[in-house]
């Protein structure tokens, strides 16, 4: 079993080991699972093995976060909490680089968007919910707010380390110990976390980390030692995750899928839009849940704004993740390649009309170019359903009502963008959008302390801001 030594100071390159193993109350240890392999995308070179965590494993990964809750993290005074989170976000930003280069090799998304964006919104939630930590009694929350217990969290591929920073930062801010189990295909960050928690002398068994596929998603999920779980990712487990919780009192908050409209009207500033339209499908190789997949723009425009876009897209830079020039790095993994090919095909099918701008894939690994499809109608399963890659679904209206009825046309309801030069059009077309977020002249804006969540099958509870705490008190 390996153990993480932290990293000089020069190292230049994270040090992958050959094998990796749980993190359970503060050590790494076997796991009890068929071990399984985290695959570079960009070249399908093995990276690792990882130890897949049993129902036995999670056992004793549950066990020692209730050791952990009660007899130390439970109890302990916030201002005291607050000192590990702070050492947790200072060690981060020590460590970003080792960090961002990780997530770039383990996930496949550009190093600029990991080391510009992933890392650095990775410490800043530590930093803000450090903050919270001893001031959770004097924030309406009643006088005496309780954490929960043991928070069962799991998170998807797309934002490995972030997703983890949502859920572990205010699960600890609130007094909460926690089981995390990261994605089968982005396993790495997590367990150099699990380090990062050691350095900053967090007691043991306050984080621990289970690695394994679904079976260990669901064993952690089904856990009767969990008071929470807090899951993000597709919607289809999402549901099985909520049918699994009916039966126990267990507190739930699903973060699910997304099929966002960017919506640009005649008066917008062009040049901008398009930056936020691309922005908004290509970032991260449009394998996020709040992605500004379908475009709307209004009639009057369309043409010259779809002409811009293409221009645009010409110059993307796809290749790999690791040259700070890359502006597309690769599909995360085999089975999510499958999908996009499947649903970008099945765009064609239905008669919508697909461009990519000439680009040369690389010959190993998993990529797709960035495309998009005009004619497409709303009944399309490109306007429809999530596609989680590059693949850009445009539509077009005559007035802002058909807009925002377009726009909601859709069982999800995370995001939404806005593009015009006028603010009483912002406010009347936001109050009307049914979206958790609605982001104006600008796409895809992350922060700490702004809340995120959906409506419909996007999920519900919100995570980030004072609302996050929420998910994590008794209160
Ligand atoms: P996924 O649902 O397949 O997997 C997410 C996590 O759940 C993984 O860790 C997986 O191992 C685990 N899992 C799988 N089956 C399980 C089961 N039966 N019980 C318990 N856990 C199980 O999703 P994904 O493909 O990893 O991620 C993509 C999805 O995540 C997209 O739909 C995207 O929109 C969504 N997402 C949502 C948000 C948000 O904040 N709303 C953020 C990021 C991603």
């Amino acid at each position: 079993v390996f153990e993480y030594a932290p990293a000089p100071e020069s190292a230049a390159i994270v040090d992958v080991r050959p094998s990796y193993g749980l993190f359970v109350g503060g050590e790494f240890t076997d796991g009890h699972g068929e071990p399984f392999k985290s695959v570079n995308p960009a070249d399908e070179t093995v990276l690792a093995e990882i130890a897949r965590a049993d129902e036995g494993d999670v056992d004793r990964a549950v066990a020692a976060a209730r050791t952990a809750f009660e007899r130390v993290w439970g109890p302990m005074p916030g201002a005291e909490r607050a000192k590990y989170l702070y050492r947790i976000a200072r060690i981060v930003q020590e460590r970003s680089r080792e960090l961002a280069v990780l997530e770039s090799i383990d996930n496949g998304k550009p190093i600029r968007e990991s080391r510009d964006v992933d890392v650095p919104l990775v410490a800043a939630h530590f930093f803000y919910y450090a903050g919270w930590a001893d001031k959770l009694g004097h924030a309406g929350f009643g006088p005496d707010p309780r954490p929960l217990g043991v928070a069962g969290q799991i998170i998807p591929w797309n934002f490995p380390l972030l997703m983890l920073a949502w859920k572990i930062a205010p699960a600890l801010a609130c007094g909460n110990t926690v089981v995390l189990k990261p994605a089968e295909t982005t396993p790495l960050t997590a367990l150099l976390f699990a380090d990062i928690c050691r350095q900053a002398d967090l007691p043991p068994g306050v984080v621990n980390i289970v690695t394994g596929a679904g079976d260990t998603g669901r064993a952690l999920a089904e856990h009767p030692g969990v008071d929470k779980v807090a899951f993000t990712g597709s919607t289809d487990v999402g549901r099985q995750i909520a049918r699994s919780a009916a039966g126990t009192a267990k507190r739930l908050t699903l973060e699910l899928g997304g099929k966002a409209a960017n919506i640009v009207f005649e008066d917008a500033a062009l040049d901008q839009a398009v930056e936020g339209v691309v922005n908004g499908i290509f970032f991260n190789q449009g394998h996020v849940c709040c992605a500004g997949s379908r475009l709307l723009v209004q009639e009057s425009v369309a043409e010259e704004l779809l002409e811009r876009l293409k221009t645009r897209m010409a110059t993307l830079r796809v290749g790999d993740p690791l040259d700070k020039n890359t502006d597309v790095g690769a599909i995360n993994s085999a089975a999510q390649l499958a999908r996009i090919r499947e649903l970008a095909d099945a765009g064609e099918a239905e008669g919508a009309e697909r461009w990519s701008p000439p680009c040369e894939l690389p010959p190993q690994g998993f990529w797709f170019a960035p495309t998009v499809f005009t004619g497409v109608a709303q009944s399309h399963r490109i306007a429809r359903e999530e596609i989680f890659g590059p693949v850009l679904s445009m539509l077009t209206f005559r007035t802002p009502e058909e807009a925002v009825t377009k726009a909601n046309n859709t069982p999800y309801g995370l995001s939404a963008g806005i593009w015009t030069e006028k603010g009483s059009r912002i406010l009347w077309t936001a109050q009307r959008l049914r979206a958790g977020v609605v982001w104006a002249n600008t796409f895809n804006k992350f922060d700490p302390a702004s809340p995120f969540g959906g409506y419909k099958e996007s999920g519900f509870g919100r995570e980030g801001g004072r609302h996050g705490l929420e998910g994590y008190l008794d209160a």
